[in-house]
């Protein structure tokens, strides 16, 4: 059994909270400080708030628009974002002192970040390798897109939701086609998911050399997960029409 991450609620409760009314940091840039690297109008600086203990917590803001989101990004910024994303996540992998890094985005009131402003996470663990908690089967799943780059699948054993997507960067892969399917995902979470659903979280992981991202519809967690660990996954009439609604021309498709 791996330890819990202790999460230090001093420092959470002195957090800004964009719902909560608190002004966007994001929006002023003057005002951020550990700043570790700038691109065009991303920026890349150690978290302010570093809540998990035994961590380097660091943000990526993704962009100056407030109200975007990776849904909505032009193919230009979304191939910038997840091209500097990737890149400075595998960049603090590579640094001995962690035992595994973590990337990783949330998206909407139910996704568990306090930042409406659109930005990612890069964290590296100093004890703890989130790979043990997740299994190769986790990301096995019927094929609903593939090209010269990516491929994507709708897991069947999932880590915890009923409908968890996955994308796979293949060998040698480049990003950007790998992005195209992320936000195509992402849009078909907010638009057409069987239930009503307006967050999202993306996970990236890197696991025996492979990079994977699971794109995960956020909505009230079941009880059955919350208490008994039981993962559920959706029934097969739903995943069929999930899976057909996702190779038709409104996604992949078109
Ligand atoms: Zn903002």
């Amino acid at each position: 059994m791996t330890n819990p991450i202790q999460f230090d609620l001093h420092i959470g409760k002195e957090k800004p909270y964009s719902a909560k009314g608190a002004p966007c940091p994001f929006c002023r840039p003057e005002s951020l400080t550990n700043i570790l690297e700038r691109r065009s109008d991303m920026i890349w600086l150690m978290n302010k708030y570093p809540v998990f203990r035994d961590t380097w917590p660091t943000v990526l803001v993704e962009t100056s628009q407030h109200d975007s989101d990776i849904s909505l990004y032009s193919p230009e910024k979304l191939h910038e974002v997840i091209a500097f994303g990737v890149e400075k996540w595998r960049e603090t992998a590579t640094r001995p002192e962690f035992r595994s890094v973590l990337y990783f985005r949330n998206f909407g009131p139910r996704a568990g970040g306090s930042q409406r402003h659109p930005h990612s996470q890069i964290i590296g663990l100093y004890h703890y390798d989130y790979r043990e908690n997740i299994y190769p089967e986790n990301f096995l799943g019927p094929l609903l897109h593939e090209d010269a780059d990516c491929y994507v699948t709708l897991s069947d054993y999932p880590i915890c939701c009923m409908a968890e997507f996955n994308v796979t960067l293949k060998k040698d892969g480049g990003t950007d086609r790998f992005a195209d399917a992320v936000q195509t995902i992402a849009r078909f979470v907010l638009r057409d998911f069987p239930i009503p659903c307006d967050s999202y979280n993306l996970f990236f992981y890197e696991i025996r050399g492979r990079i994977r991202v699971k794109v995960f519809p956020r909505y009230t967690a079941s009880p059955l997960f919350m208490g008994y660990r039981i993962t559920q996954v959706a029934d097969g009439t739903s995943r069929q029409h999930m899976l057909d609604t996702l190779r038709s021309d409104r996604y992949f498709g078109g």
